[in-house]
């Protein structure tokens, strides 16, 4: 039954390790449609495009929280933060299993100080063994925020993600759609893909990630069932660049194992990751090294 378009912005928030991007990768599922596009209506980078007939829903990114993801917690109520969920629809703020701690809290204030439709989402529910535990749980979160629906989701078997797909879109503005349903760009992909390698640079280095670094992606070439994709992690000054790569190569290494993971959801392919890190400027400029990743290394 068609009844009139939906359309808005969703922001997913929650501390670090809940599941969001988990829980993005689910919703967008394969039939998405990506884009790196600007709808003039926001500021925020759209990280993907879920159009499920009437209803588009638009997934944004929340800057101001990706920092706090990095940096103290504690600067959660800082100005970007708040102007990250300020203009979005719909606020997902994710939790996991029966935890309820000081960061989410912290997450929740920001959701107070937005004061936007909210779903809680309640992640990880294949990890709850006590399953009676988790209604007295809901009931305690209830008096938390006036949150429309809470909803306990697996994102990782995907489990209960159609309910929550329901309620999202229920809460979508009538509104024409932002993009066609189709649209899928391999310019979006190569964007997505830096943005993928720079959230796992920001979650190994935390409150050392050289500011001011950049990802270019260099190659993003299919070549039987393989997607080839290098990525040039650009910093300023030779310091950083070690810092980057790590004692032997190590962190470097584990930046390009949980990029590749992510990429290879996101493209629905195996994926070989080569990452470079290049000094923008000076003598280091040529000396490229170091984690060269194929799908043949797991485990
Ligand atoms: P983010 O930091 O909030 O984006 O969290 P991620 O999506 O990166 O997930 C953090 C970890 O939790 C990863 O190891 C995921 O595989 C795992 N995870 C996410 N969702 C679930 C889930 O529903 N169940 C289980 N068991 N693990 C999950
Ligand atoms: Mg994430």
């Amino acid at each position: 039954m068609m009844g009139a378009e939906r359309c808005g912005l969703v922001a997913i928030i929650g501390r670090p390790n809940v599941g969001k991007s988990t829980l993005l990768n689910h919703l967008l599922g394969q039939k998405i449609s990506i884009t790196s596009r600007k709808p003039q209506t926001t500021r925020h980078r759209i990280l993907g495009v879920s159009t499920r007939d009437e209803v588009q829903t638009v997934y944004v990114d929340t800057p101001g929280l990706h920092r706090v993801e990095a940096r103290a917690i504690n600067r959660v109520m800082n100005r970007a933060a708040r102007a990250a969920v300020r203009d979005v629809d719909v606020v997902l703020m994710v939790v996991e299993r029966l935890q309820w701690v000081e960061e989410d809290e912290q997450v929740l204030q920001v959701l107070r100080a937005a004061a936007k439709p909210a779903l809680l989402i309640i992640n990880k529910i294949d990890q709850i063994d006590d399953k009676a535990a988790l209604l007295p749980h809901i009931a305690r979160l209830k008096d938390l925020y006036p949150f429309v629906a809470i909803v306990p989701v697996s994102a990782l078997k995907g489990s209960n993600l159609a309910q929550l797909e329901g309620e999202v879109g229920g809460l979508l503005p009538e509104a024409p759609h932002l993009f066609p349903a189709d649209q899928v760009t391999d310019r979006s992909e190569r964007f997505l893909v830096a943005e993928i390698i720079r959230e796992k640079l920001i979650r190994q280095l935390g409150e050392e990630l050289p500011y001011a670094n950049a990802v270019q992606i260099e190659e993003f070439s299919q070549q039987g069932g393989i997607i080839h994709i290098s990525g040039l992690i650009i910093v300023e000054k030779p310091g950083q660049k070690a810092i980057v790569i790590g004692r032997g190569g190590e962190r470097l290494k584990q930046v390009g194992v949980e990029a590749r993971h992510d990429m290879e959801r996101l493209l629905g392919s195996k994926v070989m990751l080569k990452l470079w890190v290049k000094v923008r400027s000076g003598w280091a400029d040529d000396e490229r090294a170091l984690a060269s990743l194929g799908y043949q290394d797991d485990g």
